[in-house]
């Protein structure tokens, strides 16, 4: 049998051992069964009918799981479909990041939507580790996603930097450029506190602070991972 096995034939070989296989539980499952007053039958119910999910490596080996019904849509109770997609992700306040492959669940009747995002602490990391180690400017946008990253207000930011909240409006509003010095200190900070990587100072003697280029990032998540696709 090769593994992963797709879901369409997942499925086929639940109803194989719900017919003439061998259903198994431990200990633990019947109380938590009991717990839910959930019986046999539902089990039986759930795995004949739900959704089949893709398999997922684990302790060595592939295990399937499968789920109840489809999630309704809470707009209109449509059952909605989960997918794969590339998935632009304007929401973390950057207008060039693509998650690739992120699962996205859609309802087709209207255009409501779920994406889910696993470890986003990861990501997040990870988008920051690019932005400092950019060659050009940072951006508006690219300033205000790290003072976020930092946990920083505004005025906080402001503070440990030694200016006015107003030039800090003006940064990430892109109304003025962030200046050299401003733009080194940031992504120090951020090397330091957030990321607490192997940051070279000499990589600050490369930045250009004439141009301030964003690149089209994208991004996938893979084995607990995020992982730069290209930037
Ligand atoms: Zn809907």
């Amino acid at each position: 049998m090769d593994e992963p096995l797709a879901p369409e034939a997942t499925r086929k070989l639940i109803r194989q051992i719900l017919q003439s296989g061998r259903f198994t539980y431990t200990k633990h499952s019947r109380e938590e069964m009991l717990a839910d007053d959930l019986t046999t039958v539902d089990c039986e119910n759930v795995l004949r009918g739900g959704v089949v999910r893709p398999g997922e490596y684990l302790h060595g080996t592939w295990r399937y799981r499968v789920e109840t019904s489809p999630m309704k849509c809470a707009e209109c109770g449509t059952p909605m479909k989960t997918r794969k997609e590339n998935y632009r992700y304007d929401e973390c306040g950057l207008k060039y990041v693509t998650l690739v492959g992120a699962e996205v669940t859609r309802c087709p009747r209207c255009d409501n939507y779920e994406i889910s995002i696993p470890h986003i602490e990861g990501l997040h990391r990870l988008i920051a580790r690019v932005l400092i180690d950019k060659i050009t400017r940072l951006t508006g946008g690219e300033v205000r996603f790290l003072r976020k990253s930092l946990g920083w207000s505004g005025s906080d930011f402001a503070k440990h930097m030694g200016v006015t909240e107003e030039t800090v409006s003006r940064w990430e509003n892109d109304a003025a450029p962030i200046g050299p010095q401003a733009d080194r200190l940031l992504r120090l900070m951020v090397a330091q506190g957030r990321l607490t990587t192997n940051y070279p100072a000499e990589r600050l003697t490369k930045i250009n602070p004439k141009k301030a280029t964003i690149t089209r990032l994208e991004v996938e998540s893979r084995d607990k991972q995020w992982e730069l696709l290209s930037a």
